[in-house]
């Protein structure tokens, strides 16, 4: 199906085709009998098809009609894909979801709306049991980086508090048609069983507060959402910039916060 279809750079369409990534993505996500999968962004199948022979089952979410039929017709006698026609930002994971089956996420990702897409995952979290994403690998050392770093930022505190996050590997831009400008890397999130944020849109609030304006000191950039003394009694020193602070004492923070949106 390949050939006949040009690549759409808004759609942030860069099509793997070095086949040992495409394995160690598989073997990554190692499918288990009874797995949910749903692929965000198939495009013209790279992972599509070895998944669906390998595990026999998969749903994906794909926007670019163009490439509808042809995965349809690519399944065609291999296996049940669920083709999906819908801007994934849309799409409520709660419902791909059964009552005691979460979803298995995974995808190499159009890197314009790379965030979106992991805070829109974030927002249902509860639903998802991991997460296998390609994305700039300036984006996973975002997310995966620790207090003091210069990149470690919302996406870095967001995630953390939620989800395990494991860089798995990287990818060379040439493994990719057409290549992107940048290298990219895989990488694992596994939500929490019991994340200790007690009040998502509240910790979202303060986060965004917080690295606003990452140059001020959190007494500035808080102000108006909390006070000096609800930050000591998270161990926060008020002068101390939000790059300093662990995510362990952001949750304290917005934990200690008044309930009821009087922070929105
Ligand atoms: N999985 C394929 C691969 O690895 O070769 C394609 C990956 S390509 C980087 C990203 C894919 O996401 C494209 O197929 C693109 O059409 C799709 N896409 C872009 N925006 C989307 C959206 N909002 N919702 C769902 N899919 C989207």
């Amino acid at each position: 199906m390949s050939s006949s279809h040009r690549a759409k750079k808004s759609l942030g369409q860069h099509f793997l085709h070095e086949q040992r990534y495409i394995d160690r993505i598989v073997q990554a996500v190692n499918p288990r009998p009874g797995d949910r999968l749903v692929e965000i962004g198939p495009g013209q199948g790279a992972i599509t098809r070895p998944l669906l022979a390998r595990h026999g089952e998969l749903t994906v979410i794909e926007f670019d009609r163009d490439l509808i039929t042809p995965l349809m017709e690519m399944a065609e006698g291999g296996g049940r894909l669920t083709v999906i026609h819908r801007d994934v930002l849309e799409v409520d994971f709660g419902k791909l979801a059964g009552p005691d089956a979460r979803i298995r996420l995974l995808g190499n990702l159009p890197y314009n709306i790379s965030s979106p897409i992991l805070f829109h995952a974030l927002d249902h979290a509860a639903s998802i049991r991991d997460m296998h994403f390609m994305l700039q690998k300036e984006v996973v050392d975002r997310m995966a980086a620790g207090p003091g770093s210069k990149i470690y930022g919302r996406l870095s505190v967001m995630l953390q508090a939620y989800c395990v996050v494991t860089p798995l590997f990287t990818v060379p831009p040439g493994a990719f048609r057409p290549p992107p400008k940048v290298d990219s890397a895989v990488v694992r999130l596994q939500p929490l069983a019991r994340p200790e944020v007690l009040d998502h849109d509240r910790f979202a609030n303060v986060m965004r507060a917080a690295f606003g304006q990452r140059r001020k000191t959190l007494h500035n950039a808080l102000d108006g959402i909390c006070g000096d003394a609800d930050m000591e009694a998270a161990g926060i020193r008020p002068d101390a910039r939000a790059e300093q602070v662990p995510v362990a004492d952001f949750i304290r923070l917005a934990n200690h916060l008044p309930q009821s949106g009087a922070n929105a």
